[in-house]
């Protein structure tokens, strides 16, 4: 369908902006975590955008399933297991339709957004992903309700979710792997939230 090649290349927009900042990824995640941020988004990405292609021409369900899975799968780590299973619900919210409204739109980032709490269990502060994630959830749902088109939304929730990104610097992480280096991290974003920001941007930017 026309929504299922439109996954298809956001998905290789997702890989490119990854390939892009692998490096600054792996190096900010060094700081408190074990440093393979990059190379397991760079994995993620890799796998999911080559088994969205390999499917293209079905439905965004076929193809979103199908990239979430690989993605879980080849990626390893906890940010690989969240965007994975993310991308899926994200997917199958969409189904098998042609194009996207506004209120189809909103029901895929709830259901993105929903996929990672109920999965990670992280709490808004904890400096995780999900720092980001609200702030971009909230931002795209507002901007929506005030009658914004969806690109537009878009554009001003991606914008949310990279400040909220940097912001992120001033916590000290509750979850994940940085813990036990938490003072490390102090003054530092942390990685997954950086990654979240960097992606949506160029969604964004390509849905523009
Ligand atoms: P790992 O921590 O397994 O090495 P990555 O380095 O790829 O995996 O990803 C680390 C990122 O995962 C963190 O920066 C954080 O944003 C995110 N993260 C870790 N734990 C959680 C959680 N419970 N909920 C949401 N995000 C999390
Ligand atoms: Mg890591
Ligand atoms: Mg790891």
């Amino acid at each position: 369908t026309d929504l299922g090649q439109l996954a298809v290349a956001v998905l290789a927009q997702v890989r490119d902006v990854v390939v892009e900042h692998e490096e600054e990824l792996g190096k900010l995640d060094a700081i408190a975590g074990d440093g393979d941020h990059g190379i397991g988004m760079r994995r993620g990405v890799d796998a999911a955008a080559a088994a969205g292609e390999a499917v293209s021409g079905s439905s965004a369900a076929r193809v979103l399933t199908a990239a979430g899975e690989a993605w879980s799968e080849r990626a390893g780590g906890t940010s690989g297991a969240l965007w994975g299973s993310a991308v899926i619900a994200a997917g199958l919210s969409l189904g098998n339709r042609e194009t996207y409204t506004s209120e189809d739109a909103a029901e895929a980032v709830k259901a993105f957004v929903r996929a990672i709490t109920e999965l990670g269990k992280a709490e808004p502060g904890d400096k995780t992903m999900v720092d980001a994630l609200l702030p971009f959830r909230d931002a795209f749902l507002t901007e929506l309700d005030g009658g914004a088109p969806a690109d537009r939304a878009l554009a001003v929730a991606a914008a949310a979710a990279e400040s909220a990104a940097a912001k992120t610097a001033d916590l000290r992480p509750l979850k994940g792997r940085a813990r036990p280096l938490a003072e490390k991290s102090l003054g530092h974003p942390d990685p997954g939230a950086v990654s979240f920001g960097l992606i949506t941007s160029r969604i964004s930017q390509f849905i523009d």
